[in-house]
């Protein structure tokens, strides 16, 4: 197939290629007119997990407030941010934005009280982890293909995906394990997915904690990132009302995090003199990252965030519900599998079959991860609220 990278005017020559892509487990004909990345993006936004994304907490319960962002509109902030980073740098920006849209495929309702919930249950068959389960879906678990199970995407957007990985599992994933066992890295794409998640949740962490109340302003002012945005806003528009002063605070928060971003990134491609993905990979650290002064800031900004937005008391209190919620599910269906929808109990019965308990475990927490919000809070009130129709 022709060079579909032309359009790209500006791509460099460490970016990753879609036409040398290591390819995908089942080959497939060619993508027409669009490049083997772009079509990875599409399977992606097309996929059933994807959608389940916009009620999927992100900080926030989904019904706590129309306008706190959920996983959906995190990752789509994500992919937004690396995509103009990837074009700053001339890397690939469609497999750039295919990875930030499948990245949290894999998360349970409730965010990450959800996935400590869930990990819990499964501590005696293999634990549980969302970034794995993000892998699970896009190469399991989405069935819609009339040809293979999951999306079939490219070596390259799976390697994006998968960001964390434990020794034993990196044993079981073959090729796409193997950086994990040996220390080398991924695509700068997928170096870079990596980053933007942090960029976008950061920011938008603040926004969202001033919305609910739960932090405010003058406590933030604690925060040096915050504070030296916030005073030269102050002194550039006296006037400005409260409430657009925190929006251009955050603002210029992102634009700091992206330039900073751009420019470490620049200097370290030139340090390592970096002319191909290989060498990027070779390498034993990342090369897109923050510069050492905005990962000090950013770590006072993640203390403060933690202490003060994440271990809120009324974010507590809705953590220790998910913990049930799941909880109480999990340990309903394992059981009892005959209390689960048709559909899974038969993949229980297979994945038993094939694998006993642990099997049985894994199919549920395929199960239950899958679930939003809402849906596992209902399933939740089916299962035991004796006064409700089952
Ligand atoms: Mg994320």
């Amino acid at each position: 197939m022709a060079s579909s990278l032309q359009h790209y005017r500006n791509i460099a020559p460490y970016a990753a290629s879609d036409t040398a892509s290591r390819g995908r487990a089942h080959p497939e004909g060619g993508p027409g007119y669009r490049n083997e990345f772009q079509r990875d993006r599409d399977r992606i936004i097309h996929s059933s997990a994807f959608r389940r994304l916009e009620y999927k907490t992100q900080v926030f319960v989904n019904h706590e407030g129309d306008l706190f962002r959920t996983r959906l509109t995190h990752s789509l902030e994500v992919a937004q941010i690396a995509r103009t980073i990837a074009r700053a740098l001339g890397l690939h920006e469609d497999l750039t934005e295919a990875i930030c849209l499948a990245h949290d495929l894999g998360h349970t309702p409730f965010g990450h009280a959800g996935q400590d919930a869930l990990n819990s249950c499964m501590k005696p068959y293999g634990g549980f982890e969302h970034n794995l389960q993000s892998l699970r879906v896009v190469d399991e678990l989405e069935q819609k293909y009339a040809e293979f199970d999951g999306l079939n995407l490219s070596f390259e957007t799976r390697e994006g995906i998968l960001k964390h990985c434990s020794p034993n599992n990196a044993l079981q994933l073959g090729e796409l394990g193997r950086r994990f066992l040996n220390k080398s890295q991924p695509s700068l794409e997928a170096q870079l997915a990596n980053l933007a998640d942090e960029v976008a949740y950061n920011n938008h962490d603040v926004d969202d904690g001033l919305r609910s109340g739960f932090i405010t302003v003058e406590q933030l002012q604690e925060v040096s990132f915050f504070r030296e945005r916030y005073q030269m806003v102050a002194k550039d528009y006296p006037q400005l009302s409260a409430r657009r002063v925190k929006y251009e605070v955050v603002r210029r928060m992102i634009t700091s995090h992206v330039n900073d971003i751009i420019g470490t990134t620049q200097a370290n491609l030139k340090k390592h003199n970096i002319n191909s993905p290989e060498e990027v990979r070779a390498l034993p650290s990342a090369i897109v990252s923050f510069s050492a002064e905005l990962r000090e800031q950013n770590k006072e900004l993640k203390q403060f965030l933690f202490h003060n937005l994440y271990r809120h008391y009324r974010v507590q209190r809705m953590s220790r519900k998910a913990k049930q919620l799941i909880g109480e599910q999990f340990e309903a269906y394992m059981d009892d599998p005959r209390l689960l929808p048709n559909k899974y109990q038969s993949r229980v019965k297979a994945m038993e079959k094939e694998s006993g308990v642990d099997g049985r475990a894994r199919a549920i927490a395929d199960y239950i991860a899958g679930m939003t919000d809402r849906y596992a809070i209902a399933e939740h009130d089916r299962l035991f609220n004796p006064h409700r129709i089952a």
